[in-house]
C-alpha cells in the first residue's frame, strides 16, 4: 500500500501506553501502566490558568493571553526557567536565547533530535529507554546505538549498572551525540556521581552532545542518590542539552509543557525544529507555569508529592516483593521495575506464561491491574521480557486497592 504508515514509522507500531490503557479501560483494571497521577495538581496553578485565559475577580472572563505565544516561549517562563536553572546549577543562562519552551519534553526531545541530529549520525541510547527516542533517532534518520543498562553483580535489588567499556565502545567517529535519563524511565535508577563523571568524560573527549531528559529531576527519594545534572560536570555545560517539563515536578502531565536549557549553539537547533512542528506551547499554560517553576509555591507542592510518591514507593515496593516479585530500587521517577520470573510470583498464577505482554494481559483480564510489559522499552525486546513496570504515581487508595486485587488472585 502506497497512502499508509511512513518507513520510518511503521516499524514502531502504536505505543505501548495507548494500547495498555485501552486495555486498562476495557477491563476496569486499576492502572499502574501509563505514568500520570490520578489526582491533580496545585489549586494554585489551575486558577492561574483561568486568570491568564482572562477570569476576573467578578468571575468573568476579560481578554486574556490566549493568542499564540512567543516561539521560543513567554518570556515569563523562560525567566523563569532560567533563574531556576542558575538557583540549583550555578550557571546562569540567558532566557532569551538559552531557553526554548516546547509541548512537553517529548516534543524537546523530538526537536533536539530532528534539529541536533544528520542522517547518518548515530546517538546511544541506553537500554531500557523510554520509547520516545529511538522513534525520535529514527525520524532523525540517525541510527541507535544501544548500551544496557542490566542488574548488576549484586542482583536486581542492587539496582541497573551499565558496563563502562560496553559504553566506551559504543562511541565511534560518526557519534553525535548521548542520550541520558536520570532518574530514569523505566528502571527507577538515579545515575551517581561516577557515572555522569564517565559519560561526560566520553563526550568531552569524543566531541559528542549530550541531550539529558531530567523530568523526574525533582522526584527523587533516597538521600544517598541525589539528582546531579550532567551538564555540571567539567566541560559539559557547553556541550549539553538540558530537557525538562512542567508534568511530573506538578502533577500536569496533561498540560504538556516543557523546555531545552542550552548553549545558544544547541538550542538553535531545537528552535530550527519547534518553530515548524508546533511553533509555539498553549500560551495560558505557559503563564501558568510561571508561577510554579522555582516560585515558594511551587516548591513547596514539589517537597508535598516527593513525601507522597516516597512513600506509595515503600508501600508498593514492599507488597509487591510479598507477592513474590523481585524489585529494582526505584530511587527516583515513578516507577518500579519488578521481575515476575520467581516461581512464587503471584502465588504461582504465572507459570507457563511466556513473556512481559502475557503477564500484563493476564494481571490486567484476571486480577485487574494493569501495568506496562517492559520489553516496549528495548530495542532487543528479549532483554526485557522478565520485567513489567509498575507505575506509583497514585492515590495511595488507587495503591491498595490494586494491591489488594494482585493478593486476591494470587490467593
Ligand atoms: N511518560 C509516561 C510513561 O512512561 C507515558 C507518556 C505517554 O503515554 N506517551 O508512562
Amino acid at each position: 500500500m502506497r497512502h499508509s504508515v511512513s518507513d520510518r514509522l511503521a516499524a514502531f507500531g502504536t505505543t505501548v501506553f495507548t494500547q495498555v490503557s485501552a486495555l486498562t479501560i476495557k477491563h476496569n483494571a486499576v492502572n499502574l501502566g501509563q505514568g500520570f497521577p490520578d489526582f491533580d495538581g496545585p489549586a494554585f496553578m489551575k486558577l492561574a490558568v483561568a486568570r491568564a485565559m482572562g477570569l476576573n475577580e467578578a468571575g468573568r472572563f476579560d481578554h486574556g493571553t490566549n493568542q499564540y505565544a512567543r516561539m521560543a516561549g513567554v518570556p515569563a517562563l523562560a525567566q523563569a526557567v532560567a533563574r531556576d536553572w542558575h538557583a540549583r546549577t550555578g550557571q546562569a543562562v540567558d532566557a532569551d536565547s538559552c531557553v526554548t519552551v516546547t509541548s512537553g519534553c517529548t516534543e524537546a526531545f523530538a526537536a533536539a533530535m530532528l534539529g541536533l541530529v544528520n542522517p547518518g549520525d548515530e546517538v546511544v541510547l541506553f537500554e531500557p529507554f523510554y520509547d520516545s527516542y529511538r522513534a525520535c533517532v529514527s525520524m532523525a534518520g540517525a541510527t541507535p546505538r544501544v548500551v544496557a543498562l542490566r542488574p548488576g553483580i549484586g542482583g536486581l535489588s542492587a539496582g541497573f549498572d551499565f558496563d563502562p567499556d560496553e559504553l566506551a565502545a559504543a562511541f565511534t567517529k560518526r557519534t553525535r551525540a548521548v542520550v541520558l535519563n536520570t532518574p530514569h524511565n523505566p528502571t527507577g535508577k538515579v545515575f551517581t556521581r561516577d557515572e555522569l563523571a564517565r559519560i561526560a568524560d566520553l563526550c568531552v573527549r569524543n566531541n559528542v552532545v549530550a541531550i539529558t531528559d531530567e523530568v523526574y529531576e525533582h522526584l527523587v527519594y533516597d538521600a544517598d542518590r541525589p539528582h546531579l545534572h550532567l551538564a555540571n560536570f567539567d566541560g559539559m555545560a557547553e556541550r549539553t542539552l538540558t530537557l525538562s517539563s512542567l508534568g511530573k515536578s506538578f502533577s500536569c502531565t496533561g498540560w504538556k509543557v516543557g523546555w531545552a536549557i542550552g548553549p545558544e549553539r544547541l538550542s538553535a537547533g531545537v528552535r530550527a525544529a519547534h518553530q515548524f512542528l508546533t511553533f509555539a506551547t498553549c500560551t495560558p499554560m505557559q503563564v501558568a507555569a510561571s508561577a510554579a517553576v522555582g516560585t515558594p509555591d511551587g516548591l513547596s507542592a514539589i517537597s508535598e508529592l516527593k513525601a507522597l510518591l516516597r512513600s506509595n514507593r515503600d508501600m508498593l515496593e514492599q507488597s509487591l516483593r510479598d507477592l513474590g516479585f523481585a524489585t529494582a530500587p526505584a530511587s527516583g521517577a515513578y516507577f518500579l521495575m519488578a521481575d515476575w520470573t520467581g516461581s512464587e510470583c503471584l502465588g504461582g498464577r504465572l507459570h507457563g506464561v511466556g513473556s512481559d505482554i502475557d503477564v500484563c494481559r493476564s494481571m490486567i483480564e484476571h486480577a485487574g491491574v494493569a501495568a506496562i510489559p517492559s520489553s516496549a522499552f528495548y530495542q532487543r525486546p528479549e532483554e526485557g521480557r522478565r520485567f513489567v513496570r509498575f507505575a506509583f504515581c497514585k492515590k495511595p487508595g488507587t495503591l491498595d486497592e490494586a494491591v489488594s486485587r494482585l493478593r486476591a488472585w494470587a490467593r
